[in-house]
């Protein structure tokens, strides 16, 4: 029998939440913590005292002895340094002491998370600071206090901020706009994001014995098994005894910590699994999605399974994503981005969709580059994920509507049948009910726009610092020109229709994986930087640093020192991946090969003894030899290769892209047959089949 669960008591109930706050402070406290979320202004040190006072007592009664100031530096991880409240009382006893100061900042020092130059070691000192709008919680015996990280000048060295800061500014610009639609009670715009998380599941004990795996989070090698994912039933299957242990004590975890897990199956891949939550403003979507990365490690441990993360842990299976949800929406909950049923509501939601389609097209090489690591690359464009190419969905009944706008402005003397964008004039959007277009990168799914370009190891943050700052940028513009217009019915139906005119290339409803995509996205001028090393250029392109400078959501030198970071991270996960190759070669895959290749060797000198016929193990000797003597040389190329990867950090970027990355993947491919005629008992590690169908 199945224990009873009292979900609704479990949940949030290790979190400090706005509940417990207002249960636990004093209403004058609780009153300035709620100003402080509301409209950003700062604490006084005595709040600061009576907050962290009580956090301290509600985390003792849950377990805690120690804090950590928990943040999310440029690795993409969180990072956390656990602090007891011990506080001698000099007759050597002690007590238990948190202070106001203790939560607001904290002094990580942290000098070697990357910086990207923005910190010289003699003042390599990082500062966190609390982040009141995130929920401190309990676990394994420390209060988390969600913070931001920072360096000693002042510089962002971390994912959180420029969210904060990003979903700040499309507030304002997006609060502007609704003004002029005549909305008087809008405070605040937020930003809504739900973050899908693929994972793949393996057992531990094979995990262990795959130096990849372990080192790299992939697979280097391994033949392609018998069976693979053709027959989809893994997809929506029936969840495995053990797969189900584990997504049952994630929920419970997750729940306890205020995570809104939903949905779990199966999904596409061998192996492989989906987690959904309900969305969330984005700041607690970021918050959360990195804590549910970090718990589902933690949980498959104990389930002895090994939880990965990685963009494609298996060649010729689907690897994972992150499915970014994203809308915006009023602070009483109406979304920005559903269309309605009064003309004045579709006007809005047309001019919020002009801004999306405008921005994306202006800046679809920043959107590709927030996506852009050494693992993704082998997701996009593989044909079981977006290719690399921005292009946004929108479904044929917009499709109609935005091409009516287009073409009613082009004949605007005959009255009759024309699309007039306007307050009073806009005639109901219908329900879309295609199907949606699972090739898209960002697909229009009726409220919200799917993102789907995300690797499933990535933080979400950046993305979402993206479409935010653009669309923050393009409603600035909107309103800039609307607060001006006489007649605003008249100026909102010119903005709309120039917008759409002029951005309607961004707009792809047919299958994102197709070639003629590649060959048509040309013709339209749209970018399609295929790699990494192609995509990181763009993150400091003149337009895009002033996009993100104007509206303060980095500084240049934040925006350089990111890029030097992604470029190092590059250059550094290639490095691994190319050494991690040339171990396994040379210590595992040679040697088996060649311990075989001497065993049919010794078979053909007894049966040639014998009369026996040995056409068999001649053939696969001449194979194996072949193949062996190709893998050496591959071996000698790949040496060669990364003993002249040029200094400069941009160049070599290129160069494992275009001189290391070709050798390894030559080396696989006699690797990977060697694997194929060897016997299974001489095979150094667990084979495809192994890991995928334990
Ligand atoms: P799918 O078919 O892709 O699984 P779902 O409708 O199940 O789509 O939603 C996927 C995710 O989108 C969930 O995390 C859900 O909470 C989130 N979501 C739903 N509505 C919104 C919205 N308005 N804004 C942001 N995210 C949303
Ligand atoms: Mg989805």
């Amino acid at each position: 029998m199945n224990e009873i669960l009292n979900v609704p008591e479990m949940f949030g109930s290790d979190v400090f939440n706005e509940a417990t706050m207002r249960q636990r402070l004093r209403e004058t406290v609780f009153d300035a913590w709620k100003a402080c979320i509301a409209d950003g202004s700062q604490l006084t040190l005595e709040v600061a005292n009576e907050i962290a006072e009580a956090m301290k007592i509600w985390a003792i009664e849950k377990g805690a002895t120690h804090y950590t100031h928990w943040f999310q530096p440029m690795t993409g991880i969180t990072a956390e340094k656990h602090d007891s409240f011990i506080t001698p009382t000099g007759d050597g006893r002690v007590i238990m002491e948190f202070s106001g100061k203790e939560l607001v900042k904290g002094e990580s020092d942290g000098s070697s998370f990357p910086n990207g130059g923005l910190r010289a070691t003699f003042e390599a000192r990082g500062y966190t600071a609390w982040d009141p709008t995130s929920s401190a919680f309990v676990r394994d015996g420390s209060l988390y206090i969600p913070t931001c990280f920072f360096s000693y000048t002042g510089e962002s060295l971390d994912k959180k901020t420029p969210l904060l800061r990003s979903v700040e500014e499309v507030s304002r610009e997006a609060v502007r706009i609704l003004r002029l639609f005549g909305d008087t009670e809008t405070k605040r715009v937020i930003c809504q994001v739900g973050a899908e998380q693929e994972y793949f599941l393996l057992p531990k004990d094979l995990y262990a014995k795959r130096e990849d795996l372990r080192l790299t989070g992939r697979t280097l090698f391994g033949a392609l098994p018998p069976k693979g994912q053709e027959l989809d039933d893994h997809y929506f299957g029936t969840i495995r005894t053990r797969v189900s242990g584990f997504m049952k004590e994630l929920d419970e975890q997750l729940w306890r910590l205020g995570i809104l897990s939903k949905t779990k199956h199966n999904e596409g891949a061998p192996c492989q699994h989906e987690l959904a939550p309900i969305y969330t403003d984005a700041n607690t979507a970021c918050d959360d999605n990195q804590m549910m990365m970090s718990i589902m490690k933690k949980v498959a441990a104990k389930h002895n399974l090994v939880c990965l993360l990685h963009e494609k842990p298996f060649a010729g299976v689907n690897g994972s994503g992150k499915h970014n949800n994203w809308s915006l929406s009023t602070d009483s909950g109406k979304n920005l981005f559903k269309p309605g049923k009064t003309p004045a509501q579709n006007a809005r939601f047309l001019l919020f969709l002009a801004a999306f389609l405008k921005g994306v097209d202006e800046y679809q090489d920043f959107l590709r580059c927030t996506v852009a690591s050494a693992s993704n690359d082998h997701r996009l464009g593989g044909g079981e994920a977006p290719p690399a190419i921005v292009s946004v969905f929108l479904g044929d009944e917009l499709n109609a509507i935005i091409q009516s706008i287009i073409d009613g402005t082009k004949y605007e003397q005959e009255d009759s049948g024309m699309l007039r964008v306007g307050v009073d004039t806009m005639p109901p959007i219908p329900k879309d009910t295609t199907d949606r277009n699972r090739t898209s990168p960002l697909a229009f799914t009726g409220n919200k726009f799917e993102f789907r370009m995300l690797g499933s190891s990535q933080s979400i943050s950046g993305p979402n610092v993206a479409l935010n700052t653009i669309m923050a940028e393009e409603l600035h513009q909107f309103a800039d020109r609307l607060e001006q217009a006489e007649d605003f019915d008249k100026a909102l139906h010119e903005l709309v229709c120039e917008v759409f005119t002029n951005h309607q290339r961004i707009i792809f409803s047919g299958n994102g994986y197709s070639e003629d995509w590649k060959q048509e996205a040309e013709k339209r001028g749209l970018s399609n930087l295929v790699s990494t090393a192609d995509a990181l250029p763009a993150y400091i392109a003149p337009k895009n640093v002033e996009l993100f400078t104007k509206h303060g959501i980095f500084t240049e030198n934040e925006m350089r020192a990111r890029h030097a970071i992604h470029l190092e991270a590059y250059n550094k996960h290639v490095a691994i991946e190319a050494r991690t190759m040339l171990d396994m070669a040379q210590h595992q895959i040679l040697p088996a090969a060649i311990h075989y290749s001497r065993a049919l060797c010794d078979t053909v000198g007894t049966k040639r003894h014998v009369g026996a016929s040995h056409r068999a193990e001649s053939a696969l000797i001449a194979q194996l030899s072949g193949h062996t003597d190709a893998l050496y040389d591959t071996v000698e190329a790949l040496s060669d290769v990364m003993n002249s990867v040029p200094r400069d950090a941009e160049q070599a970027s290129m160069y494992y892209c275009t001189k290391v990355i070709p050798v390894m993947d030559q080396m696989r491919r006699h690797a990977d047959v060697l694997e194929d005629l060897t016997d299974k008992n001489y095979w150094p590690y667990p084979t495809y089949s192994d890991l995928l169908f334990y």
